[in-house]
């Protein structure tokens, strides 16, 4: 039995409605919710947390990773004008690309706000009211299904939430889960996940002498006081060389830091916070699958376990940390990939290394496949297949449900294989493709196109028109 088929669809009063209904709230979701209202749609933004922003508020994750396109920004309109809001706010201490996550998930909240986007928080999507759809290029030539309504698990019990056009952000893919739509998961001949992390900040550090100590070691690339612009920089990782990783094993041997902190390492400067410092570990190997209770479990209790023994080294072996403290460790877990959901088009390795182009193009990226993990996991690999034209592009087709006929899919889950995942997933890409699906949404909420029937190319159209820098 599916989990959700114990809910008693006829016992549940209609709670609200909108013409759009956004799942999840976080990279991809509130810029979704976003671009719907400003196009004019009546949109409510359904979020599990207490805040908008997802990962990049609840799991501590900045700073934004940029497309790397030579000379060229190439983000969406909503995200220039959420950048120019961190960089006024920030004046002369704006890092480039970088941002404080509680200002982030603020400055969101602001622009739904003012675009008339309704929110409803604490509210975690658990079902799915599936109806006969109208469109018949469903699976076997079948009807596709619809969703009428969604079942919202609430601290009060069950409340459903009625739509027309529904919006998968929910970064695993829950919604077009519960609807019946297919999905991968994982490496495809091992099916393993990459591995999850517990992202964390430390305040009190004196950055001064940390700086010193950091550009004492004359490793640069890997070492860094930032004073020569950048910010402060630390890095330690399995698969390269660095100045640090004999501080580590050092530690290690002692029995100072466990083995598994040296996996992925890596510490930077957060903007307007005067002494205090990110961390993106630790990363765990072994603990792979976010959609696994359990795992999920070990990752939170391991990772704060880790976190303290982590403070207690740098206190020992690092300089500028004697009045160090943690001040902040994410409330929700670091996941890179879990369920990647069936789509029109699915995006491959070979699109993204071949760097091709495509109609209907939603978003420019040239980020490298960037796969953590272990042996037989681990691969990094950059885009080169076109030199004159260095990026590779992400169509619309991959934000539209293949199974499900009134279902957009945005963000780290989209219609992508294993190894493209690893290089789209960036917030950047997030943001183009929430804003892209938030457009469609509101071009079918208005008219009886369903988003299967939108020419990818009108979406774009109208993401350029919104101030989207792509060529
Ligand atoms: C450890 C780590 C480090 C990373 N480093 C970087 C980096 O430095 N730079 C970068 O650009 N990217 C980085 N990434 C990638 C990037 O952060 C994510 O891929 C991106 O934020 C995903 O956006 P999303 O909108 O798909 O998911 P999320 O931002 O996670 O949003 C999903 C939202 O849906 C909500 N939700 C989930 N289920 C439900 C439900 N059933 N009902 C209602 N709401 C629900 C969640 O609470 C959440 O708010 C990193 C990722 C990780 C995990």
């Amino acid at each position: 039995m599916n989990r959700q088929d114990c809910i008693d669809w006829n016992g549940l009063e209609t709670y609200l409605s909108a013409e759009v209904i956004v799942c999840g709230g976080g990279s991809a979701g509130a810029f979704a919710a976003i671009a719907a209202a400003r196009e004019g749609a009546d949109v409510l933004l359904v979020e599990s947390q207490g805040y908008l922003g997802g990962s990049a508020v609840g799991a501590l994750v900045m700073p934004y990773m940029t497309v790397r396109v030579p000379g060229e920004p190439r983000c969406s309109g909503l995200h220039n004008e959420l950048d120019r809001r961190i960089r006024e706010y920030h004046g002369e201490k704006y890092i480039e690309n970088s941002f404080d996550p509680v200002l982030h998930g603020i400055f969101l909240e602001q622009m739904c706000r003012e675009n008339g986007v309704r929110i409803l928080l604490h509210g975690c999507v658990c079902g799915a009211k599936m109806e006969e759809g109208m469109s018949m290029e469903g699976r076997e030539s079948a009807k596709k299904e619809r969703i009428c309504a969604v079942a919202v698990a609430c601290r009060d019990g069950i409340r459903k939430i009625e739509g027309k056009i529904f919006v998968d952000c929910t970064g695993d893919g829950s919604l077009s889960v519960l609807a019946g739509a297919r999905f991968e998961a994982g490496h495809p001949k091992t099916k393993m996940n990459q591995p999850m992390s517990l992202r964390y900040f430390v305040d009190g550090v004196d950055k001064e002498v940390l700086g010193d100590f950091l550009d004492s070691l004359g490793d640069p690339d890997n070492a860094r006081s930032g004073r020569a612009g950048g910010g402060l920089f630390g890095c330690v990782v399995e698969k390269r060389d660095s100045a640090l990783k004999p501080v580590f094993r050092q530690a290690v041997a002692r029995g100072d830091l466990w083995e598994q902190s040296m996996a992925y390492w890596t510490m930077f400067e957060i903007p307007g916070r005067k002494d205090g410092l990110a961390f993106n570990n630790p990363e765990f190997f072994d603990l792979t699958d976010a959609c696994d209770p359990l795992q999920l479990t070990q990752l939170q209790l391991r990772g704060r376990a880790f976190i303290y023994k982590e403070l207690q080294f740098y206190k020992k072996y690092f300089k500028g940390f004697e009045n160090a403290y943690i001040s902040a460790v994410s409330v929700v877990p670091g996941i890179r990939e879990s369920r990647r959901i069936h789509t029109k088009y699915e995006l491959t390795a070979m699109d993204v290394l071949g760097q091709r182009k495509c109609r209907g193009c939603i978003s420019q990226c040239n980020y490298p496949v960037d796969v953590h993990g272990g042996e037989g996991l681990f691969r990094e690999e950059l885009p080169k297949g076109d030199p004159e034209k260095p990026w590779y592009e992400i169509p619309y087709d991959c934000l539209v449900s293949a199974d499900v006929e009134n279902l957009l899919v945005a963000g780290r889950c989209i219609g992508a294989d294993f190894v493209a995942q690893s290089s789209v997933r960036i917030q950047i890409c997030c943001h183009s493709m929430g804003e892209a699906a938030g457009i469609a949404a509101a071009m079918c909420a208005a008219s009886r196109f369903l988003p299967g029937q939108l020419d990818g190319e009108a979406v774009a159209g109208r993401m350029k028109e919104q101030g989207a820098d792509f060529v």
